[in-house]
């Protein structure tokens, strides 16, 4: 193979030795116009987890976005990550922990009710071999939409008809509760709808739980508040292995963990969900562990190391086997 230098990559005589015109039959495949399916694997002492894409969102985001930081630093920010100037990318990773005893679904994804490009979880689902009836139980780490919807499609019905439903009992009491309705902002009163809309008639079926309470064994839950009033986390062991769920203690890493100080507009406690995340990124650093966040590049797991100013978010290898 010729050397390329630089000099020859420019002015074309190199790349032609790299153009797919080189090879005949690489040219005459058809592209595959579609995406692969987006499912990670991988293992915590015994039990087996699945990350389940179910796609992103590019959140319009205005000079409200962040309460105690200017708007062209939140710019500079973005620009710092190689993001859009007015949008959060904001992508959906759901958790299945196979715990060998019950089969447990961490947040529900959007029910393709929040963008056009979200709503693949269950497409995703069937490409990991999971039969949605299959779930025998939901975790729910808050109630924002994206986080809940998936738990009904857009008639209603049940997504995953055989499983129970675990929330935080802090979470119910707030958003299904009237009088905090009645007295919420208007953009924040559809959120309250929205909640009714998943749970009004299924209640029954949601277990509570306190901070603290294992949702399975190996799964304990620590409350996460800031965020919403029940916001939870979920630290899940197995033989001498760790994972902290995170929900949504951060959304995008490049935004929240570099600048960790910044009270975003959806946090219904600013103050409150910046010593949360701090107090749990702190402990993650120190203690090297394992995490995963809702809203980070899929498959949305890796580690964060502590930095002058913040936190960085290093992203798993792949892994070819468990
Ligand atoms: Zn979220």
């Amino acid at each position: 193979m010729p050397r390329l230098t630089r000099r020859a990559l420019l002015a074309g005589s190199g790349a032609a030795a790299l153009s797919p015109r080189a090879d005949p039959a690489a040219a005459a495949a058809p592209p595959a116009g579609r995406e692969v399916p987006g499912i990670y694997r991988y293992r915590i002492g015994t039990f087996e987890l699945t990350a389940l894409y179910d796609g992103i969102w590019y959140r319009p985001i205005t000079d409200k976005f962040i309460r105690n930081a200017s708007f062209a630093e939140v710019e500079s920010a973005l620009a710092d990550a190689f993001m859009p100037a007015d949008k959060l990318a904001t992508p959906f990773t759901t958790l299945i922990v196979n715990t060998g005893k019950r089969l447990i679904l961490i947040d529900t994804g959007t029910g393709g009710q929040i963008a056009p490009s979200a709503g693949a979880l269950c497409d995703n689902l069937v490409a990991a071999g999971i039969d949605p009836k299959t779930i025998d139980l939901i975790v729910i780490s808050h109630f924002h939409p994206d986080h809940i919807n998936g738990i009904k499609d857009k008639d209603n019905e049940l997504v995953f008809p055989n499983a129970e439903i675990m929330a935080s009992a802090a979470e119910w009491n707030f958003w299904m509760d009237d009088a905090n309705m009645t007295a919420a902002p208007a953009d924040l009163r559809l959120t309250f709808r929205n909640q009714w809309r998943i749970f009004s008639d299924i209640a029954r079926n949601v277990t509570r739980f306190t901070p603290g309470a294992e949702v399975a064994p190996g799964i304990v839950t620590l409350a996460a508040p800031g965020h919403t009033p029940g916001h939870t986390v979920f630290a899940i062991h197995s033989g001498d292995q760790s994972l902290l769920v995170l929900g949504d203690t951060a959304q995008h890493p490049a935004v929240f963990a570099r600048h960790p100080d910044w009270q975003a507009a959806f946090d219904i406690d600013g103050e409150t969900a910046v010593a949360t995340r701090k107090k749990l990124f702190d402990r993650a650093a120190a203690d090297r562990m394992l995490v995963t966040g809702y809203h980070f590049p899929f498959p949305a797991c890796g580690h964060l190391i502590k930095t002058a100013s913040g936190y960085e978010h290093v992203p798993v290898e792949w892994q070819p086997t468990l």
